[in-house]
């Protein structure tokens, strides 16, 4: 007798049914997520359409979804075959802001202040959805040091094609930097004015090749800057990359209201330097205290998607220009430590297109598309 006979279809989507997606928060089956159910004889299979990347959330999701069918159908191995597909929606979409061309989803990482590693943040997640299967593209905004070119060893000008920029690529992701396009020798006092200008130029006038998420790395603070950026780009919704000093947890609680304000989503909260990795015995102490980035998440009504520790490893890789989730799977001399720090970068990266998963509404048939020819 077959092993899964007495069990419905309908039944094992009841069952489904209770499950919440880790990563978007809502139930596994919404949004039309669910593909394909078969009841074999010795097999679930199962086909579930998602809108992140699905290459990392495969096994967590496989393992959550054996765990409650086996309970569920009190059975010590449930023999599930799970394949994910992913489709991503585009999820910005505001009448006041003209979309982007060819790009699903604009996600800015701010933060109260500088040199609290945000641009570090802003292009390990890149590289991290670009792994996961995303097509992904990286905008360095950052007026006052932009790092994003040398971080993913990248220097050249942009190529022109029929007046749009080309983008630069590296890793498999699509660059553009505003210290490519303004000099670095231009007083700090003019390049306010100028941002939003070059930005505009930067966002419109790049030709994009079909993105699913553009990481927007915007320059720290919460001042005119920033928010003129915030108000004129459609932004899907917002990261703040803060660290667990008090004073940075001050600044950074401007930065939620910044993005309020401005009716941008706060997808949440990520701690860099959370704790310290000692390069000599790699243990990882907590020197600055602990929970302070889940209490402001709690207080400002986001969640806390992650924590990076710190550890000289992942300075070393950005100075080098391969920052490490990069290294993690081109180099051969990448530690365990490195290797452990990418799987938190790649935790992080799926919270946070997963927080945009949640929601209902996909806005890619109102996007403009171009047809980018060979240049
Ligand atoms: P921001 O963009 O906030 O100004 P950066 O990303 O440029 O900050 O980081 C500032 C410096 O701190 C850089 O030298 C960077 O390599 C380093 N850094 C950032 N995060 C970490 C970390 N978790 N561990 C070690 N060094 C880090």
């Amino acid at each position: 007798m077959s092993e899964y006979h007495n069990h419905s279809e309908a039944e094992i989507q009841d069952i489904l049914q209770t499950i919440i997606d880790p990563f978007s928060g809502v139930g596994l089956l919404e949004n039309k997520a669910l593909t394909t159910l078969k009841v074999k004889a010795d097999s679930i299979e199962l086909v579930l359409q998602k809108s992140y990347p699905v290459e990392y959330a495969k096994n967590l999701l496989e393992v959550l979804i054996a765990d409650v069918l086996q309970d569920a159908l009190k059975k010590e191995k449930v023999n599930l075959t799970l394949e994910l597909i992913s489709n991503i929606f585009a999820y910005s979409y505001d009448h006041a802001i003209k979309a982007i061309p060819n790009v699903s989803n604009i996600i800015a990482i701010s933060s109260g202040k500088g040199g609290v590693g945000k641009s570090t943040i802003s292009v390990n997640l890149a590289l991290s959805l670009q792994q996961q299967g995303a097509r992904v593209g990286i905008l360095d905004a950052d007026i006052y040091g932009p790092s994003v070119p040398s971080a993913l060893n990248v220097s050249e000008k942009p190529q022109m094609h029929e007046k749009m920029m080309l983008p630069l690529e590296n890793y498999g992701l699509q660059i553009m930097s505003i210290g490519l396009m303004i000099d670095q020798d231009t007083p700090m006092i003019w390049r306010g004015p100028m941002v939003t200008q070059a930005l505009e130029q930067m966002l419109r006038g790049t030709q994009w090749q079909e993105l699913d998420y553009l990481i927007l790395d915007l320059p720290p603070g919460t001042g005119d800057v920033q928010l003129t950026l915030a108000q004129k780009t459609p932004l899907a919704g917002a990261v703040v990359v803060t660290t667990p000093q008090d004073i940075a947890l001050l600044d950074v609680r401007k930065a939620v209201k910044m993005f309020e304000k401005v009716n941008v989503p706060i997808l949440g909260v990520v701690e860099n330097m959370s704790s310290y990795i000692c390069s000599q015995c790699s243990h990882e102490e907590a020197i600055f205290g602990q929970g302070g980035g889940e209490k402001l998440a709690q207080e400002s009504q986001t969640q806390l998607l992650g924590s990076i520790p710190l550890d000289i490893h992942i300075r070393t890789a950005i100075d080098a220009g391969m920052p490490t989730v990069a290294k993690s799977v081109i180099s051969q001399e990448c530690s365990s430590v490195e290797k452990e720090i990418s799987e938190r970068y790649h935790d992080i990266a799926l919270r946070m297109v997963g927080k945009l998963a949640g929601r209902k509404k996909d806005y890619r048939s109102l996007f403009p598309k171009i047809e980018i020819s060979d240049t």
